[in-house]
């Protein structure tokens, strides 16, 4: 449990510090995907470091103000999780999607806004002056999991390396490897009852 609990603060705590540490526009020298959506609008991607992908969803000019709808954007939508947020992106604003987190994204943001300008967070909190940094808040379920179990796992193999290191230890310098009772050389430990496993070479 402890390590699940460390796990979930791992994931919430990477992910922040991965939102806090990149702002939100894309430098010059950024890839951008363009994906045209049925000639309604068009959406681009790019990622900022390793851990961040932003999603900016444009209705084309001249096409009506609910023209995106989820279904033109299956793929985004499976992937955050989250049908509701899609309802309209009306013309002449830009939504703008953060999916957050390392080694999977867990976390997203969103919000709309208009063009050249940064959006107003609907899901997350900005950060900064101008917002161009986001804390997202909402999970992205599949994601979340995914990095709790890894950095439990990672937690978990950190203690057992632990404890055998300093069980090692402290055999060396004659305390029970347990419990830290000093037991010179004797089988078991007094204190606890642990077996001595590992003495030091007794040279004669
Ligand atoms: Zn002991």
């Amino acid at each position: 449990m402890t390590a699940v609990f460390l796990g979930v603060v791992t994931t919430i705590v990477v992910t922040g510090w991965i939102a806090i540490l990149h702002p939100i526009s894309a430098p010059s020298n950024t890839t951008l995907h363009r994906r045209t959506l049925d000639d309604r609008g068009v959406l681009y991607s790019y990622r900022r470091g390793r851990g961040m992908e932003i999603w900016l969803i444009t209705p084309v000019t001249g096409s009506d103000g609910d023209a995106i709808r989820p279904e033109f954007l299956h793929d985004l939508v499976h992937r955050v999780g989250i049908e509701d947020f899609w309802a309209t992106t009306p013309r002449g604003q830009v939504r703008t999607v953060v999916a957050a987190g390392w080694p999977s994204r867990c976390l997203m943001a969103g919000g709309l806004g208009p063009s050249g300008a940064m959006p107003t967070w609907q899901r997350g909190l900005g950060v900064g002056s101008a917002s161009e940094r986001v804390l997202p808040t909402s999970p992205i379920p599949s994601g979340f999991i995914a990095n709790t179990i890894f950095y439990a796992i990672l937690w978990g193999l950190g203690v057992i390396v632990f404890v055998h290191l300093r069980g090692k230890w402290r055999a060396r310098r004659g305390y029970c490897a347990r419990c830290n009772y000093p037991i010179g050389h004797l089988d078991a430990c007094i204190e606890c009852g642990a077996p001595v496993h590992a003495r030091p070479a007794v040279v004669h």
